[in-house]
């Protein structure tokens, strides 16, 4: 293998990274696993509370009721789904590849008083356990760039959502071209396997049959996020020494600087409201 060469993440890797990452990412992200949104260089807020604002802006796109159940495809460690439920009400399914997650996920929704209507098990988006047309609608939450096909889980998502129903999903996306070697050290260091453009994406989900509804581009609004992480790595670089040992420790405070720059200069993030349309040919 050539030095930067592409890695191709299977759904397993995926899952052992994210096994592996678990204390890293509950000392430094919380328990959100995606990007913040910062209203202005005004805006004081924390890495949580902006996760949080990024997380009501999909509870609000999604639109759900009482009653209705919300899959949740690549559900982290549970924040985004406790939180849809206790804004709403709804019931929520959500998958992860990660056993590690799985486990994080169950223990918060049953300290958040909402283990009745919230699950979490282990699954693979490519191919989803569940019956045609089983839930009201679906998200897939900064999720799509570890896949290994991005059209195949639109297609299962598709199948999975009853007509009528929402499906919203946020992505990175690449708005520079980055070069191979940045493409290696950002794909290698979150176990990516292909980043989409703003541009290119609605088409991506029209072709599924969804009717897009919203594109929003809030790729200025995110990029503070890998800087912030980096900051953090800085003020709990004794917690990451006692966890990961001093050589990984010192890895991460070489690479995370550098990847914070490249979502600075590089990256982009959409947010995308479609639905399943009630009758189609498809
Ligand atoms: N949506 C969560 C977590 C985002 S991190 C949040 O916002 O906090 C990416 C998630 O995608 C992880 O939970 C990971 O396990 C999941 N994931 C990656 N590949 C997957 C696949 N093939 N099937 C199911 N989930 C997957």
């Amino acid at each position: 293998m050539t030095e930067h060469e592409q890695v191709h993440p299977t759904p397993e890797e995926v899952g052992a990274y994210y096994d592996l990452m678990g204390p890293f990412y509950a000392t430094l992200w919380g328990d959100n696993i995606h990007v913040g949104y910062w209203t202005g260089p005004d805006d004081t807020s924390s890495n949580v509370e902006a996760q949080d604002r990024l997380t009501d802006l999909l509870i609000s796109k999604v639109g759900l009721t009482p009653g209705q159940t919300l899959l949740d495809v690549g559900c982290g460690v549970g924040r985004p789904a406790v939180r849809l439920s206790q804004q709403t009400g709804a019931a929520v399914v959500g998958i992860t590849v990660s056993a590690d997650q799985v486990a994080r996920a169950t223990a918060l929704a049953e300290r958040s008083g909402v283990a009745d209507r919230v699950r979490f098990q282990r699954a693979d988006a490519m191919a989803l356990p569940f019956n045609d047309a089983s839930f009201d609608a679906v998200w897939a939450f900064e999720s799509l760039l570890h896949m290994p096909d991005r059209a195949h889980v639109l297609r299962e998502v598709w199948r999975v959502l009853r007509p009528g129903g929402r499906f919203i999903l946020t992505d990175v996306t690449e708005e520079r071209s980055l070069s191979a070697e940045q493409r290696a050290l950002l794909y290698g260091s979150f176990l990516l396997r292909s980043l989409e453009t703003i541009e290119r994406y609605p088409m991506l989900v029209t072709a599924t049959g969804f009717i897009v509804d919203d594109v929003i581009d809030i790729s200025a609004q995110t990029k503070r996020t890998l800087q912030y992480v980096s900051d953090a790595l800085t003020e709990k670089r004794e917690t990451i020494r006692t966890l990961y040992g001093a050589e990984l420790l010192a890895t991460l405070e070489q690479v995370w600087p550098i990847l914070a720059t490249i979502q600075r200069d590089y990256l982009g993030y959409i947010v995308l409201a479609a639905h399943k349309p009630l009758s189609s040919a498809l």
